[in-house]
């Protein structure tokens, strides 16, 4: 027996009815870290761990009722470590009548981890790391029936664009934004509220204590701000924000099924009404996948606005684009290009229109036989890209066109963070013929050195300071402003968006080069165009 003792794998030790140790194994010196002569004698309570639930191993009411299972004690190792440990104590009665206390311990650190693990996969989302829905059920069943009505709310949230990321940059790209969209919400809500991710993109928070449906509207907001964001995936920049379900808890007798749905169709009303005011966002796959298919059968119509130079001449016309959709109708360039860029089409967009614009310029005939170029504007093919010039020149050459037959179109924004043999593309393609112009010129803060820099040939002056003039004298000033540094830059000035006779006067008189706008014409399609240009 006193092998035995020593052998087995758990702890043991022979304690006497004050619960002082009389014998230990080697089991249990190794669990504590002492010798056997730094236990015996000593009190139990002296190897307890404050965090243990308190008493002796064998004391007080217990001790009568001669055998005793804890569940779960914490003792305190010599290096201070907590040890959680499951004791056993029976009584024995000793040949004097006395009693000891044998005990026996076992180290339930691992047996611990396990279930704590078990427990939190249980009801926590693996790839964010919040709640899962159970949960998130189980808290929520905590707070019910809330201490005052109303003080508990539910949001149901649903990522717009999701199924869209997933399906296009696929399922790890998905993984991503979730994650992001979770750290974000984690690191922005305030400490009352608790997030879960439920499946796919909802993510459901709870918000205690609420004083209030003023406090709610605000907090809503608040939320909804949180999840509007921006998330560079795949080297793009993906656009987050959510529809948003709220569920105020009002009376006892809601239960947590019955809640969690009612505010999941909340969000389902809020993801219908924001689909019919945006337009944009309704069906946003469908579209997509018409304007791919459009895009690749060049089937996108242009429009030719002239640039009219001071001779009253035509010299220039700008495409610009106009999609007719099979169900709903023509669709404005800015809705078409938030499409392709959502899409990451923008590039072949530019490439379809570059191509459509130089085919239909062939047929231009200007009276006097001077030919009229095209200007194209480009927004996806940019000069940072490799093979630029490359694509541009294919263009040219697969149409027929010549490359004094273009002019190309950029914001000043793309122009300003060229790096040099970037800009040596452009200069090779200047030296074959093309244009460069600086769209909107004056709205977008580049300084006036990068200007200087640049092989461009033309600035159009954006017609936000145009339509000023002839009523805004600073206007009129910036105008001429313009123009002086265009000329003496070298560069053309053109002046967009001309309205009115008065305007055309005046910017006249301040040197403009050419005029762009609905008082000359507004943007025609190719048939119309052509005929403008033979009625001279
Ligand atoms: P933008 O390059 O500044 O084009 C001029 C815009 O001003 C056109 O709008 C034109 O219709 C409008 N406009 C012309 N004259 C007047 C006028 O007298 N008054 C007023 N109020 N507006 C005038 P649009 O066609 O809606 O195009 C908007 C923008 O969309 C363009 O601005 C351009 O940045 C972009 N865009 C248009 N077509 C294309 C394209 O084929 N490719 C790319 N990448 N972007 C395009
Ligand atoms: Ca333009
Ligand atoms: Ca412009």
């Amino acid at each position: 027996m006193a092998d035995l003792f020593e052998l087995a794998p758990a702890g043991i030790a022979l304690l006497d009815d004050d619960g002082r140790f009389v014998d230990a194994n080697g089991a249990l010196c190794d669990l504590l870290g002492y010798r056997l002569d730094e236990l015996i004698g000593r009190l139990d309570v002296e190897f307890l761990d404050p965090t243990d639930s308190g008493g002796g191993l064998v004391g007080g009411l217990t001790r009568s009722s001669g055998e005793l299972l804890v569940p779960h004690r914490v003792l305190a190792r010599s290096d201070g470590a907590s040890v959680p440990c499951q004791v056993h104590a029976a009584a024995s009665v000793r040949d004097d009548g006395g009693r000891s206390w044998l005990v026996t311990f076992h180290d339930i650190t691992e047996q611990l981890a396990r279930a704590m693990t078990l427990r939190y996969q249980a009801t926590h989302d693996e790839l964010t790391g919040l709640l899962n829905r159970r949960g998130f059920q189980d808290r929520l069943a905590e707070l019910l029936p809330p201490d005052k009505p109303g003080s508990v709310a539910v949001l149901f949230c649903d990522l717009h664009n999701f199924k869209r990321v997933n399906d296009a940059l696929g399922h790890e790209a998905g993984d991503e934004l979730l994650s992001a969209v979770a750290e974000r919400l984690l690191a922005g809500l305030p400490s009352r509220c608790e997030v879960a991710r439920f499946y796919g993109d909802e993510f459901v928070i709870l918000l205690r204590d609420l004083e209030g449906n003023h406090e709610l509207d605000s907090f809503v907001n608040s939320i909804a701000e949180l999840f509007r964001m921006t998330v560079p995936l795949r080297r793009r920049q993906v656009q987050v924000s959510a529809s948003i379900g709220v569920k105020v808890v009002e009376d006892s007798g809601t239960d947590v099924v019955a809640l969690l749905r009612s505010a999941e169709s909340a969000m389902l009303d809020a993801r219908v009404r924001g689909q019919a005011r945006s337009g944009i966002d309704h069906d946003q796959l469908t579209l997509e996948q018409h304007l791919r298919e459009a895009i690749s059968r060049g089937e996108l119509d242009l429009h030719y606005q002239p640039v009219i130079d001071n001779d009253d001449n035509v010299v220039i016309a700008e495409a610009l684009l106009r999609w007719h959709h099979p169900d709903l109708g023509p669709l404005t360039p800015d809705v078409v290009l938030a499409v392709a860029s959502r899409g990451g089409m923008l590039a072949d967009l530019d490439t379809c229109v570059l191509r459509i614009a130089l085919r239909e310029s062939r047929s231009w005939k200007r009276r006097d036989g001077v030919p009229v170029k095209v200007a194209v504007n480009l927004s996806g093919l940019r000069p940072e890209q490799p093979g630029f010039a490359d694509v541009v020149r294919s263009v040219i050459r697969e149409t027929g066109a010549e490359p004094s037959d273009l002019v190309l179109e950029m914001v000043e924004t793309v122009f300003a963070q060229l790096e040099p043999e970037q800009r040596q593309e452009m200069n090779d393609l200047v030296a074959d013929g093309v244009q460069f112009a600086v769209d909107d010129f004056g709205t977008g803060y580049s300084s006036l050195s990068v200007l200087k820099e640049l092989p461009t040939q033309i600035i159009k002056l954006d017609r936000m300071f145009v339509c000023g003039v002839g009523t805004d004298p600073d206007d009129l000033g910036i105008a001429r402003a313009m123009t002086e540094l265009a000329r003496t830059l070298g560069r053309m000035c053109i002046a967009e968006g001309v309205e009115t006779s008065t305007q055309h006067q005046l910017l006249r008189a301040v040197s403009v080069d050419a005029y762009q706008g609905y008082y000359f014409s507004r943007p025609i399609p190719p048939e119309e165009f052509r005929a403008y240009l033979a009625g001279g």
